[in-house]
């Protein structure tokens, strides 16, 4: 019986992996990975390894989460390493609990390695930090759907959020807050593709993205709150800088 990893295989940068997670891919058996995992990081796998794409991508036939439980359970019966790789960190909206219990309920020994989230990873690239004396203390982080089940009252009143799978829902999620408390001079950044190749980042504030959003493609996440404010400052020093 063999156990499984559940690795996180950072926002994109390859070289955002860390150690311990490169070690276990040079020596994995079997590596079932997600859509959002650079393939980069899979030329790090030996060539002898199986590589098997579990990932659920809007459009295309996609495995229910029972189906990878059940696949991953499979592959560590018959090797003895089973690397499980997620995007960014496997217990951030990762179902990496839910794997973790469904094998351990079946006796597989499961070790998790965390990654570096495409929070930490948005945040660092946008010059956007989470929290910052006399601008934020507290982060919140969420889904930005369904937007029926979400809890606006305590949206609105965290310092920053950061919305994950938002993007669709932009608007929307902007009109709330602003109905709710939040001020439409509020700044929000979008980071599309974070550490990857394809990154982009987009400033706005709650009301444009109310009134007007500004288009976004995916993978990509939004912070909101004070500390946008300091991105924006950095950029355009930058930018003074940079001028002749
Ligand atoms: N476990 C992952 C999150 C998975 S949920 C993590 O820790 O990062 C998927 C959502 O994560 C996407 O809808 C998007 O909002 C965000 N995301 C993942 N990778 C991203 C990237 N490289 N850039 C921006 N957002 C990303």
């Amino acid at each position: 019986m063999g156990k499984v990893y559940l690795i996180g295989a950072g926002p994109g940068d390859p070289e955002l992996l860390t150690i311990k997670a490169y070690r276990l891919l040079q020596n994995a058996d079997v590596v079932l990975y997600d859509a959002l995992v650079n393939p980069q990081i899979l030329d790090i796998v030996p060539p002898s390894a199986e590589r098997i794409f579990v990932g659920k991508r809007a459009g295309n036939h996609s495995r229910s989460q029972e189906e990878i439980n059940a696949l991953i359970y499979k592959y560590s019966l018959l090797y003895p390493t089973v690397v499980r790789l997620k995007g960014g960190d496997p217990f951030l909206f990762g179902r990496g609990g839910e794997e973790l219990l469904y094998l351990t309920q079946r006796g597989i020994e499961v070790e998790i390695i965390p990654g570096v989230s495409s929070v930490f990873g948005a945040a660092a690239s946008s010059f956007v930090p989470l929290t910052c004396r006399g601008y934020s203390s507290s982060v919140t982080i969420t889904t930005g759907h369904p937007l029926e089940k979400m809890d606006w009252e305590n949206l609105a009143r965290s310092e920053t959020l950061v919305v994950l799978m938002g993007v669709k829902y932009r608007r929307e999620i902007a009109k709330r807050l602003i109905e709710f408390g939040k001020s439409p001079s509020e700044g929000v950044v979008f980071v599309e593709n974070a550490t990857n190749e394809g990154e982009k980042i987009t400033f706005s504030t709650l009301g444009e993205v109310a009134n007007n959003p500004p288009d976004i493609g995916t993978p990509a996440l939004f912070i909101v709150g004070p500390t946008v404010e300091i991105g924006l400052q950095v950029y355009r020093s930058m930018l003074v800088e940079k001028s002749p």
